[in-house]
């Protein structure tokens, strides 16, 4: 995933501040833990000087903060007659690259600085990239969201955690349900995807109809019945047209359709068939409903009982069933600390971890440290997911550690154990052909998937200057007489959240990195500083550029090295503690790189005796 520069924000923090930048100090309540605006520096972005020019008089505006460039931390606003709505407010998991972040969220100075007009932010799904920015938003700013009741039921998650419950008001929205939010004349569409209850939205707006795909496929035998309803969007598009259409990129490079969920039921029906008589440990998203209900209804089919493992599917499967998205008859469910007494081949346990998650219960039941199971020759484990990019190599090491044990694993390599939650690229053809858009913008996508569906846009008949390749921090200014792009109008840098302490900015990140590849050597020396003569050391001690006890002697010649240079600071009349600092770093590292040719970081820490 790309990261990108933020636009010239800087400034120090206090603790207990929430993730703005800044003197904008929190409103809410104590924040757990901070963020900071910066980039990651790969793909630079100019900073805007100054805020964006208004939108003419009776224009509407579109401006991404996240989602375009990336696939995470899916974010929009939609500003109509000074007010805006905001479509999702997601967050994004890090990069291997962003040594010790906990998340990326969207930049929210733009919304900060319009505070006053959120009117309120639809939430299409309940998945994290679309929802996960929320807890973070609702500690600076107060405003209702929008959607469907698990949607909501999954979003609050965080924002209970965080406390923010009163900075909120949860609105359910339902099917095909119309209804004004500020000036916004809004539409809920069902869609099918890999979270139950998902909307495409559209807005009527006195510019034409702004249709947002949300994250969508064309299932046409989903598990719950629920079709994406293509014939409400057609009629849209038959009865005002479609003035924009938003739509998901995610699989747009991707061949043909994808697979109805339903047949992944099959499979995994076959496959409990295949493995009667033996342990089964199946795993995904703790979000996926509809695969727990596939997964429940082959373990019931086999006379199993069901125990969930994982905070998450323990809560999810919860919150699901209340809502009676989910059918597990009670008498089926066993909580985990109590299966020992069932029959291991009458067991089926539902776990998250789909991901390799370092500390999810499927890793640690691969290092053998989970407490509840202890898994051993014989048993099976079904990863019903497909590692997201990124998590390829958590979860090879998952699959590596479990087969050590003898565990039999099923994954989406071998069976086809998972089906994708995005359309493809026949998918995404037939919406551009059912709504016609006058002009298209693909959005939720790395750059490359945008394109792709830029160029499906293009196949599909809208016009060559009517498809629109934007990214984060870009606006759409809509008017009678067509669309303004306007590029990098407003910020759209990462916000880094790094849940311990103090600010992760730019440098911090930096730091991290040369620390994590090459190191550090701190020389520590303390120097009378009217005589130039030192008192004690210089010491020399590091971590990660060599190791101490077998390089006595390349750390007695650094701090020869490092002696020799006070030496020379004081034939020159360099005697304030900054100077001598100067010095000793760069002869330390003059010495270290010209030694062993690497570049550690050098801390010199020079004390005045
Ligand atoms: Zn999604
Ligand atoms: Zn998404």
């Amino acid at each position: 995933m790309p990261s990108r520069e933020r636009p010239g924000k800087a400034g120090a923090k206090a603790p207990g501040a929430s993730a703005s930048t800044k003197k904008s100090a929190s409103k809410g309540p104590k924040a757990k833990s901070k963020a900071k605006s910066q980039g990651g520096g790969r793909k630079a972005a100019v900073a805007p000087a100054v805020p964006p020019a208004p939108a003419p008089e009776g224009a509407v505006t579109v401006t991404f903060l996240g989602g375009l460039g990336e696939i995470g931390r899916n974010c929009a606003c939609i500003e109509l007659d000074g007010k805006i709505i905001l479509i999702d407010c997601g967050l994004m998991f890090p990069d291997l690259d962003m040594l010790g972040i906990d998340l990326v969220l969207p930049d929210f100075e733009y919304l900060r600085q319009n505070a006053d007009k959120i009117v309120g932010c639809i939430a299409t799904h309940g998945h994290e990239d679309h929802t996960g920015g929320l807890s973070f938003l609702l500690r600076e700013l107060s405003f209702p969201i929008y959607g469907s009741e698990l949607t909501l039921a999954l979003a609050r998650n965080r924002i209970d955690e965080a406390g923010l419950s009163d900075r909120t008001e949860f609105v359910v929205v339902r099917d095909g349900e119309r209804r004004s939010i500020g000036p916004f004349d809004c539409e809920f569409i069902p869609v099918t995807h890999s979270v139950p209850h998902g909307f495409a939205t559209a807005i009527h707006t006195p510019q034409g109809v702004i249709m947002h795909s949300g994250d969508w496929k064309l299932d046409l035998t989903p598990v719950d019945g629920r079709l994406t309803d293509l014939t409400r969007m057609g009629s849209i598009a038959d009865q005002h047209g479609v003035r924009l259409l938003l739509a998901d990129s995610t699989n747009a490079c991707e061949k043909g359709h994808s697979r109805s969920e339903s047949s992944v039921g099959k499979v995994l029906y076959d496959l409990f068939h295949e493995f009667d008589g033996q342990r089964i440990i199946t795993t995904c998203f703790a979000s996926h409903v509809h695969r727990v209900q596939q997964i429940a209804d082959a373990a019931i089919a086999f006379d199993r009982t069901i125990a969930t493992m994982g905070l998450s599917m323990k809560k999810n499967v919860k919150v699901a069933r209340e809502l009676g998205l989910l059918d597990i008859p009670e008498s089926r469910l066993r909580d985990i600390a109590d299966v020992k007494d069932v029959d291991p081949s009458k067991l089926c346990i539902i776990s998250t971890g789909s991901q390799g998650e370092p500390m999810s219960a499927l890793s640690l039941m691969a290092a053998n440290e989970n407490k509840f199971v202890k898994l051993d020759e014989g048993d099976v484990v079904i990863m019903s997911s497909h590692p997201i990019p990124g998590n390829e190599s958590n979860v090879t090491r998952v699959i590596d550690g479990l087969t050590r044990m003898g565990v039999e694993v099923v994954h989406s390599g071998i069976e086809d154990v998972h089906a994708t939650g995005h359309a493809k690229k026949e998918e995404c053809k037939t919406l551009l052909s059912i709504t016609e858009p006058e002009w298209f913008v693909p959005v939720h996508g790395e750059y490359h998937h945008l394109a792709a569906h830029a160029r499906l846009g293009r196949q599909m008949g809208v016009p060559k200057d009517q498809v629109l390749v934007c990214e984060d921090g870009d606006q759409l200014v809509i008017e009678e007489s067509g669309i303004t792009h306007r590029p990098k109008a407003v910020p759209a840098g990462y916000l880094y959240v790094d849940g311990i302490v103090g600010d992760v900015g730019d440098g911090v990140l930096r730091d991290r990195r040369v620390l994590a590849e090459e190191g550090v050597v701190v020389v520590v020396v303390a120097v009378d500083v009217t005589t130039g003569a030192i008192i004690t050391g210089p010491e020399i001690i590091t971590r990660g550029w060599v190791y101490a006890p077998e390089a006595e002697d390349l750390l007695d010649q650094c701090a020869e090295v490092v002696r020799d240079s006070i030496k020379d600071a004081f034939q020159n009349d360099a005697t304030d503690i900054e100077t001598l600092q100067r010095h000793v770093r760069r002869a330390a590292g003059r010495f270290v790189a010209a030694n062993t040719k690497r570049r550690p970081m050098i801390v010199p820490v020079v004390m005045e005796a």
